[in-house]
């Protein structure tokens, strides 16, 4: 396999994009986009730039081996990414050379035919989710459920510091940002001890979340090294796993979360390449307890993403709820990786591995609401004088992501989701 794909730091593009853009060209995440309800296609983005790749190879401007033009009218990136990590990177690859300062060559009205405003297009789910997992590999937020809902000196259970925490959720209800979130209906318990009621969430939550998507599966009964997770890891997204927390709180034992949780999460459009991320990579927190072999790691495994969540009221105004970083997670995606296929699992191309909620050590970087108003003890004051325990209709949750250095940021863009009445 070609090596890691890291872009010069110092590289500018010819298309003119701000310095605080998410999208510099070292970023060159991959998306699906379509026009006026037009057929789907393959597209990245530089500053605020949509360039359709579909359009450029048609165009003959790029030709990128083992490419044809057909690949960049799909549906989703899923037969893109069966093409494994090296294709891959050939592709970054000849779209960084193309629109690279330096090149002296390309025709740039050409290109421009193929250029979008991002008012102009929708961007689509970018990935057709195979599975889904949702881990539960932040410290602090384990330990911060344990503590409402147990025991404060107990918080983790027995195995927490062991393994990666993990249940396999529901892929078919993952949706992209700008997808309205209708209110779910379930059981409920009240008041302890009284019998259950139907209706309504009156306690419907955030989740933030980072999710991977796996680029290369592997075969049933052959487990993924800790040491090879990131070759079989092709991008990530941002992750809201939105959850029905009275829902949960009824139905979650003994087999774990059900209804609170299936009725949607929603992603970022853009799948930002695990290279674009390589010189973001962080130690993660020094492991507590000793670990079996097959989650020992030697190197540095985190990523130093800042991750911010907005909660939008219905009269515009923006309230920053939340800021976290990806870097506080104990367990890191190779490990998860590692974990989820010891047993001999077999993760395909296409499937996703959430994190479970990030959040950080101090109050202000918990990330869900559960946690921030704290069990509802502690209402969050919004701009328009109303407070929040857990989300309104009509309420807009943003979630932004980025690594950031000197020279620029690789960002994920928005994850977005507006909450609609039940039915
Ligand atoms: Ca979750």
């Amino acid at each position: 396999m070609n090596p890691v794909l890291i872009f010069d730091k110092q590289a500018k593009s010819w298309i003119n994009y701000d310095p605080t853009t998410d999208f510099p060209i070292q970023n060159i995440p991959l998306g699906i986009f379509s026009i006026s309800g037009g057929p789907k296609k393959v597209c990245t983005i530089i500053g605020d730039t949509i360039i359709d790749l579909h359009g450029l190879s048609e165009y003959r401007i790029l030709n990128v081996a083992l490419f044809k033009t057909s690949d960049f009218e799909q549906d989703y990136l899923n037969p893109i990414l069966q093409k494994g990590k090296s294709s891959l990177r050939e592709l970054r690859k000849d779209i960084f050379e193309l629109f690279e300062s330096g090149n002296k060559f390309v025709n740039k009205d050409l290109c421009k035919l193929n250029f979008y405003k991002r008012e102009e297009v929708t961007l689509h789910l970018p990935v057709k989710p195979g599975n889904y997992t949702d881990f539960y590999s932040s410290r602090e937020h384990a330990t911060n459920v344990g503590t409402m809902f147990r025991d404060p000196a107990n918080a983790l259970l027995p195995n927490w510091l062991h393994l990666p925490v993990a249940y396999h959720g529901r892929a078919s209800s993952i949706v992209v940002s700008g997808t309205d979130i209708i209110r779910p209906k379930g059981q409920m318990v009240l008041n302890e001890g009284e019998a259950p009621v139907f209706g309504p969430s009156r306690q419907l939550d955030i989740e933030l979340e980072m999710a991977f998507v796996v680029g290369r599966g592997n075969r049933l009964g052959h487990p993924i090294p800790v040491s090879e997770a990131e070759d079989h890891i092709q991008g990530l997204l941002i992750f809201n796993d939105w959850s029905a927390r009275d829902i949960q709180k009824w139905e979650y034992v003994p087999l774990g979360p059900f209804l609170a949780k299936n009725f949607a999460s929603t992603v970022s459009p853009w799948l930002v390449d695990l290279d674009a991320l390589q010189s973001f990579k962080v130690q993660g927190p020094v492991p507590e307890k000793p670990l079996l072999d097959y989650l020992k790691q030697d190197e540095a495994s985190n990523y130093d993403v800042h991750l911010e969540v907005v909660l939008k009221t219905s009269n515009g105004d923006e309230n920053i709820i939340c800021r976290s970083n990806m870097k506080y997670l104990y367990w890191s995606m190779s490990q998860q990786l590692a974990h989820h296929t010891v047993n001999g699992c077999n993760m395909e191309s296409g499937d996703f591995c959430a994190s479970g909620t990030i959040s950080g050590p101090t109050p202000d970087s918990f990330g869900s609401l559960l946690e921030l108003a704290w069990k509802g003890t502690r209402p969050l004051q919004m701009k328009d004088g109303t407070t929040r325990t857990f989300l309104q209709d009509g309420d807009t949750i943003i979630m932004r992501a980025y690594a950031q250095n000197e020279s620029y940021r690789i960002g994920f863009g928005e994850c977005r989701g507006r909450i609609i009445p039940a039915l």
